[in-house]
């Protein structure tokens, strides 16, 4: 059997890779394909942590556009990742896989509170930890929960799931010269500016040397790929 290259994951996936074609909510098709990309990993005895976000719902940078309160607004986008987060754990326990929602922000009729060291023991008995609520506080945003929790809990990479298969100069949709990189460093992120993830999110990876990787989940068997080591997507690393 392929043995892991990382034994502990933290996976981020944002609001846009639950709604497949559409434009707002959640796809069942994909929700149940990712499902079963993660059934797998586990199965291959990888510890997953999952941070999701909630972009197919709401954004609280958008609804304070529309004028509504900005810390209202981001309110309920940490809502909308708690119903993503109970959206693949539906899923996840489908596929007969143990999950555990814990939300930043104290829900607790619907999921657990997030504790570290609770996470921590989850993850050891391989269940999948959905960690939802992001930070839990206004004007961040689910990459930086993502960077936190993955630091937190000691995943060895985090896993940025996006559309396309990893970090281009320019946007290759509008860039037909747009080169990919196999690896950058974080600096070279920040400097160039290039989309991985805000900020806030680079800095936090930086300064804790957790490694990045960034892949297109869209392709079959992605996660197999990443954890065991196959050469996709983009790392960023020191
Ligand atoms: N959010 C927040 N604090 C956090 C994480 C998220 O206030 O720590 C809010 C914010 O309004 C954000 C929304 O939740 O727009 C959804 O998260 P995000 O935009 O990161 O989701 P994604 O783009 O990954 O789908």
């Amino acid at each position: 059997m392929t043995e892991p290259k990382y034994k502990r994951i933290l996976l981020k996936l944002s609001g846009e890779a639950l709604m497949g074609d559409g434009d707002y909510g959640i796809s069942p098709a994909v929700i149940r394909r990712l499902a079963s990309e993660i059934r797998e990993i586990v199965e291959l005895g990888v510890q997953v942590a999952l941070v999701v976000g909630g972009g197919n719902i709401f954004r609280g940078a958008g609804l304070a556009a529309e004028g509504m309160d900005r810390v209202t607004g981001d309110h309920m986008g940490m809502l909308a990742t708690v119903i993503n987060g109970l959206a693949l754990q539906d899923s996840l326990e489908r596929e007969g896989v143990y999950t555990r929602v814990m939300s930043a922000i104290k829900i607790n009729e619907v999921c657990e509170d997030y504790i570290r060291r609770r996470a921590i023991r989850h993850l050891e008995k391989g269940r999948v930890v959905v960690l939802a609520a992001g930070t839990g506080n206004p004007f961040f945003t689910t990459d930086s929960a993502a960077s936190l929790r993955a630091i937190e809990v000691d995943a060895d990479i985090m896993l940025k799931a996006t559309k396309v298969d990893g970090v281009y100069s320019a946007d290759p949709m509008l860039d037909s010269s747009a080169v990919r990189y196999d690896r950058l460093t974080y600096d070279e992120v920040l400097e160039r500016r290039l989309m991985v993830m805000d900020a806030t999110a680079i800095v936090l990876c930086r300064d804790q040397n957790m490694p990045i990787m960034v892949f297109d989940v869209t392709q079959p068997g992605c996660l197999m790929n990443a954890v065991t080591g196959k050469a996709i997507g983009t790392v960023v690393e020191r």
